[in-house]
Formats: structure tokens, C-alpha cells, sequence
């Protein structure tokens, strides 16, 4: 195995035990957002977006610097960095300061029922919940905290965020970076550690909280927020299927299932994990993928690396348990399966799996890390039932010329996304919803309108047009009425249905 060169990681001991948060500073941290929502609350949103694209701007202007942060943190090549986390939280940043006023405003219902459209006017209006806590991961540092974070601030939140002890400086960076767009004092503000101060935070007087990471540890974010009566989404793994015909762009499709497995050295919840290939060109793809993993580039400057370090040695022994699991299983190895521990971090080589079971480790559990399991299918239903013979249910792919077929399949498929012809790209689409159906979450991080509205209160507000005495179905009841009301109900959902 070539020698796998990282720039100087920021290790864990640089960052000093003592920045851990402790319990009184967590409870004075949802405190201090408490107070600072009633003014933030009262910022219109114009306003707050002013402070978002100001914040953007200071990310764009700053990009390199902060890719390198990130990449000696969390082991990722410099590029990745750059365009899978940087550009993908600028867009998202650009986009919802962009249209904030206009997801965010009071919005006239139109009534459907002809009597109710004529006396009455209705509005939605979606008002902040309060104080917001959000608990992230480490693989995307940067863009899986910015979404949420930026969110529930247009939406006039404040927030108290947690990044996974394992990148705690890009977790400071983020809150420094909205600092920077001159966001008011105790709007954001970051507590650091493990799980327990995750799990404190759980306990504080929040009104929402957004978690993204493992399915365990969602439900037990779950748990708590049902305990308090509070919203919450939950954003985590998934074991994400790629289906290719034999009508497919092969090179697109392999190129696709190579970049979407080992691109962040796997650890991307999104990944194409499991590809099935239909059998006919079964050989050719898997050949396809073998010269790619040959190829990678895994030396080099961190700007030219394209393989990145596993995050720490859990994740390696896990990942590496995983794989001999597998080959246990009868799984082949067509590339890669070997891991390199030494002092720059921990590596493991592009792994790529061929099978016949679907039994197998990297089949049936989330595998986190640079192996990929492929399976030869027969049928398209034979293609259906594997690709969603998994507990989770995050994204999926498909790759053949016919957009109808995979149209069609798009809806067969249990995931919360499908993309087609691509790979791991509607993260990257703010318009889009982005969450899992089965284990792989509850409602989703952004997309469109809802991703800001679902860090607020939604209010119905019913207003009465006329301003006469009193509504006909009002006192006094009695047997006349009961009759005009019966003959009403008549007309209205029988012959003057049609206006309904
Ligand atoms: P991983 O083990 O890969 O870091 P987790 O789902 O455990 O995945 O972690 C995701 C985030 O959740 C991290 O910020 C972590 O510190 C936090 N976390 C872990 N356990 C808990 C918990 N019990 N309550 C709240 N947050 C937690």
C-alpha cells in the first residue's frame, strides 16, 4: 500500500480537556439564549439575513484557511473540505438569507369551501420556538452543523449548539464565523464535549432540538425530547443502495458509486454503500471500479490526497471488524482490505467487496468507512427487494438511460431521496428535503420553505370578515335550525359539491 502522508492533525490533547463544558455552563449558556431571544425574536428577518450573508461572505473570504482547519481536524483531503463542506454551507447560506422574508411571511390560506371564502380570512404565521438545541456530528463538521444552525437563526431562534467532541475547533470556527457577520452576543453560542454534554443539554429548558447522527443515539435524543413535550428531528445513518441496469452509462455509474463510497473515506451518512448491478454487466463494473481504486490518489499534499484518515481509531477498528466480518460471510475482496495505523492517523484502503449474500456485514449494518459491497441482480424486483432489505432508508441511486423506469422506481424505493444518474447530491440541494425514512431519522434538516419553517411555530389565524351579530351555527340551537343545518350540509357536499 502506498504511503498515505496527512498534514500535522490537530490532535485531541492540543485541544485540552479543559474547554469541556460543565454542567452550570451549559445551564447558563440556555439561559443567556433565553434572554437573548427576546430580542433576537423581535429582528426581522430581513435583518437576520443581513447577518447571515454577512457571515458568508466572511466564510467565502476565508475558505482556504478554514478548509485547512478542517481538513487537519478531521483527516478529510483539503478539497473535499473545500467543496463538499465550504461551498456546500455558503450556497445554503446564500439561499435561505436570500428567501428568509419570504419563507418566513404571515402567508393568506385560500378556504376551499365556498361559505367559509366568503365570510372569512385565514393566514399561517410561522413565529420561533425559543431556544434551540443542536447536537451535530464529525464527519461534515462545517456544512452538517451550518444548515441546521442557520436555520433555526433566520427563523428568529436562538441557539445552542454542540459539535461531536471529536472536531470541537471547526465547532468553535462555525460560532466564530457567524461572530464574524456581527450576529448579537448569545444568539449562537457552543458548548464542547462528548455525549454526556449532549445529553445535559437535553435536559435544559430548550423548545426544539435538531440532532444529526447514529440511529442509537437518535433515539435516545428522541427520548428525551418526548419527555419534554419538545419538536425534533433527527437526521442519521443510512445504508444507501445504488441500483445500475445494464442500459446505464457504466463509466458515470462507476465513477459515481467510487466517489459517492469513498469520497470522506466513507464516512458519509449519504454514501452509496451497497451497489446491485445488474448481472449482465456485473463483470464490467466491477472491473470499472477496481482500475478506479487503483488510481486513487493517496500520497501527496493534503490539497492533492483524494483518500482521506478514518476520524480515530474507533471508527478503524469498527469499519476493519466490519470488513473480516464480511469475508467471513464468503464475501470476496475484488480490491483494497488493508488498514494502516501510524502516528498521522488512521487509513484504510478502498475497499471493494463482491457478494452473493445479502447476510453479510457491510450488507446488513451502516458500514462507516471506505468499503463497498456489490451484488449482481437478475430483475428489477429482485433489484427492489435488496436495495430496501435494510433498517435504514436515508438516500438511494439509480443509473440507466430510461428516466421513466427509474421514475417509477424512484417511488418503489424506501428513502427519503432518490438520485438519478447521480450520486450523494441532494444534501447539496437546498430546495430539496434532506432526511431518512426507518431508521434513518425523523423529518429532515433543510429543503425549501419547510426547512426554515420547521424551526417554528406554526399559528392559524382565522379572521372574520362581515362583522355581523353572530354565526348561524352560534345560540340558540332548536329544532328548526337542526333541520336547516341537515338540508345545508345536503346541498353543500351533494349538489353544490362541485364548489367545494
Ligand atoms: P459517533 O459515535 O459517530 O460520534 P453519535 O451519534 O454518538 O455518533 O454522536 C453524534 C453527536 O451526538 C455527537 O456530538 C455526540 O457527542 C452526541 N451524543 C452522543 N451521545 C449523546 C447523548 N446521549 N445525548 C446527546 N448527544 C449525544
Amino acid at each position: 500500500m502506498a504511503v498515505l502522508e496527512s498534514v500535522d492533525p490537530i490532535t485531541q490533547e492540543k485541544i485540552g480537556e479543559s474547554l469541556v463544558s460543565t454542567e452550570p455552563e451549559i445551564e447558563r449558556a440556555v439561559a443567556q439564549a433565553r434572554k437573548a431571544f427576546f430580542v433576537w425574536s423581535q429582528v426581522s428577518p430581513a435583518e437576520r439575513a443581513c447577518f447571515i450573508i454577512k457571515a458568508r461572505d466572511y466564510l467565502r473570504d476565508n475558505r482556504e484557511e478554514i478548509a485547512v482547519l478542517i481538513s487537519r481536524e478531521s483527516g478529510k483531503p483539503q478539497f473535499e473540505a473545500l467543496v463538499s463542506e465550504i461551498a456546500v454551507a455558503i450556497d445554503i447560506m446564500t439561499y435561505y438569507s436570500r428567501r428568509a422574508c419570504e419563507f418566513l411571511a404571515r402567508a393568506r390560506v385560500p378556504l376551499h369551501s365556498l361559505v367559509m371564502s366568503l365570510s372569512k380570512k385565514a393566514y399561517i404565521a410561522y413565529e420561533p420556538v425559543g431556544v434551540v438545541g443542536i447536537i451535530t456530528p464529525w464527519n461534515y463538521p462545517l456544512s452538517n452543523a451550518m444548515s441546521p444552525v442557520i436555520c433555526a437563526l433566520l427563523a428568529g431562534n436562538t441557539v445552542v449548539y454542540k459539535p461531536s467532541e471529536a472536531t470541537p475547533i471547526v465547532g468553535r470556527k462555525i460560532v466564530e464565523i457567524l461572530r464574524a457577520g456581527g450576529l448579537p452576543e448569545n444568539v449562537l453560542q457552543v458548548i464542547i464535549g462528548a455525549g454526556d454534554v449532549g445529553a445535559a443539554l437535553l435536559t435544559m429548558p430548550i423548545d426544539q432540538v435538531h440532532f444529526t447522527g447514529s440511529a442509537a443515539t437518535g433515539r435516545t435524543v428522541a427520548e428525551a425530547a418526548a419527555k419534554k413535550m419538545i419538536p425534533y428531528t433527527l437526521e442519521l445513518g443510512g445504508s444507501d443502495p445504488m441500483i445500475v441496469f445494464e442500459d446505464a452509462n457504466l463509466e458515470r455509474a462507476a465513477n459515481a458509486a467510487f466517489w459517492g463510497r469513498f469520497a470522506n473515506a466513507g464516512q458519509t451518512c449519504a454514501a452509496v454503500k451497497r451497489v446491485f448491478v445488474e448481472e449482465s454487466v456485473a463483470d464490467r463494473f466491477v472491473g470499472a471500479l477496481k482500475e478506479r481504486a487503483q488510481s486513487l490518489k493517496r500520497s501527496g499534499s493534503s490539497i492533492e490526497r483524494e483518500l482521506g484518515a478514518l476520524i480515530n481509531e474507533k471508527q478503524f477498528l469498527l469499519i476493519k471488524r466490519q470488513l473480516e466480518d464480511s469475508i467471513r460471510g464468503g464475501a470476496q475482496v475484488v480490491a483494497g482490505g488493508l488498514a494502516l495505523k501510524d502516528s498521522r492517523g488512521h487509513f484504510f484502503e478502498p475497499t471493494i467487496l463482491v457478494t452473493d449474500r445479502d447476510d453479510i456485514c457491510a450488507m446488513k449494518e451502516e458500514t462507516f468507512g471506505p468499503v463497498l459491497a456489490v451484488r449482481a441482480f437478475k430483475t428489477e424486483d429482485e433489484a427492489v427487494r435488496l436495495a430496501n432489505n435494510t433498517d435504514y432508508g436515508l438516500s438511494a441511486s439509480i443509473f440507466t438511460k430510461n428516466k421513466e423506469r427509474a421514475l417509477a422506481l424512484a417511488r418503489r424505493l424506501q428513502a427519503g431521496s432518490v438520485s438519478i444518474n447521480d450520486a450523494m447530491a441532494v444534501f447539496s440541494t437546498p430546495e430539496l428535503p434532506f432526511g431518512g425514512v426507518k431508521s434513518s431519522g425523523i423529518g429532515f434538516s433543510h429543503g425549501g420553505a419547510d426547512g426554515l419553517r420547521h424551526f417554528t411555530r406554526r399559528k392559524g389565524i382565522l379572521a372574520d370578515r362581515w362583522g355581523s351579530k353572530a354565526e348561524l351555527y352560534w345560540y340558540p340551537y332548536g329544532e328548526k335550525k337542526y333541520r336547516l343545518f341537515s338540508k345545508l350540509i345536503g346541498w353543500l357536499y351533494d349538489t353544490l359539491d362541485f364548489l367545494n
